[in-house]
């Protein structure tokens, strides 16, 4: 059974210790030390000097006894984001909190408090288990940076499981969408906003029509656009000869994105050409997202080790990216879980205990149900 008491202090700790991205050596010592004190065989890899962060990722190694269970991985994050110094947790009820100066960091020490959670029950317990790895990574929250530098020739993982998602535990997020980025340069043409007006056109005026004209936000289930930033101007007296603005569109399936892409760029192209203008427009695709099956044995185990802890399991999609886009690209399919963190990348932040406490409870079950697969 979970041991709260343990698993709230050893989370406690973990928040209490600085690792804002970059930042990371601190929190990969002491980790590393608590890995092996577990008994696992744990390395730091040697990816620091190539990603400049502040450690390597720790890939722990957990050796098991059943050799027909499929190897597995688990993932998590040991960096933050910002304010992420100085943390003072404070319980209230079920709730986790900060003073409200920094983040609290449960994205994603809620997943590794868990995760030491469940090694300690699963010796304390006996579990016959397969091999599970372990995959502690730096730098996720400025771009995947160590997940994209670990060398995943050197995993044995099958398939994996990361754990840092919002929602509540039970959720397995089952796909994560391709990206598309454009830039714009708009333009308009210069003159004397007080002596000539008549003979300039203005390009903010040409990029606030054409926004006006497109589709953004949430447009579908699984389609959003956004204009990001927008630049342009010099004075006040000057109509505007540039805008430069920059966007982007995320959608699971890739046809869609190609779509917007067109849209966005229709809008532009014809609000340029109405004042006799012109733009150009440069669209590139990165195709960083992922979908498993309900079949795929990754989701098979996830669904039904969450049904054993009590939870419905809850397959859906998410608009963002995590570690498990990365593993999943190259080659381990990786299901992303509810961890049960709220309001996550604020001081809002705050983790419920009763999550922190199932989601431990649902390492021990996807490693069991592994073993008896
Ligand atoms: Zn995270
Ligand atoms: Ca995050």
């Amino acid at each position: 059974m979970v041991n709260q008491e343990r698993l709230v202090a050893e989370f406690l700790e973990l928040v209490q210790v600085d690792s804002e991205s970059k930042n990371e050596a601190e929190i990969a010592k002491l980790l590393k030390e608590k890995l092996t004190a577990l008994g696992l065989e744990v390395t730091e890899d040697e990816t620091k000097a190539q990603t400049g962060l502040g450690s390597g990722n720790l890939i722990a190694r957990l050796k098991g006894s059943v050799q027909t269970a499929d190897p597995i991985l688990f993932s998590c994050h040991f960096d933050t984001v910002t304010p992420g110094n100085g943390v003072k947790p404070v319980i209230n009820g079920d709730l986790i909190e900060t003073d409200k100066t920094t983040i609290l960091g449960a994205d994603d020490k809620a997943g590794i408090a868990a995760l030491l959670e469940g090694i300690r029950l699963l010796k304390e317990e006996n579990v016959a288990h397969g091999d599970v790895e372990f995959v502690l990574t730096a730098g996720e929250e400025i771009g995947l940076i160590g997940a994209t530098a670990v060398d995943k020739k050197a995993l044995n993982a099958k398939y994996g499981f990361a754990l840092d998602s919002g929602g509540s535990v039970g959720e397995i997020i089952v796909a994560s969408p391709d990206h598309a980025k454009i830039k714009a340069n708009v333009h308009g043409i210069a003159a004397h906003a007080g002596v000539a007006p008549e003979e300039g056109v203005s390009a903010i005026e040409i990029a606030a029509k054409a926004i006006t004209n497109m589709p953004l936000g949430r447009l579908d289930e699984e389609l959003t656009a956004n204009i990001g930033m927008i630049n342009g101007g010099l004075r006040t007296n000057i109509v505007c000869d540039l805008v430069t603005l920059t966007g982007e569109a995320r959608a699971i399936t890739f046809s869609k994105l190609e779509n917007q892409m067109k849209v966005m760029s229709e809008a532009l192209e014809k609000a340029a050409v109405e004042r006799g203008c012109t733009v150009d427009i440069d669209v590139s695709y990165e195709r960083v997202g992922y979908t498993l099956k309900e079949t795929d044995p990754v989701v098979q185990v996830a669904k039904t080790a969450i049904e054993q802890i009590g939870r419905t399991p809850d397959l859906c999609a998410t608009g963002g990216g995590s570690d498990a886009n990365i593993f999943t690209l190259a080659g381990i399919p990786t299901a992303n879980l509810g961890v049960g963190y709220l309001d996550i990348h604020s001081k809002e932040e705050k983790m419920p205990i009763s999550e922190l406490v199932k989601l431990s409870e649902l390492v021990v079950e996807i490693v069991k149900v592994v073993a008896v697969k």
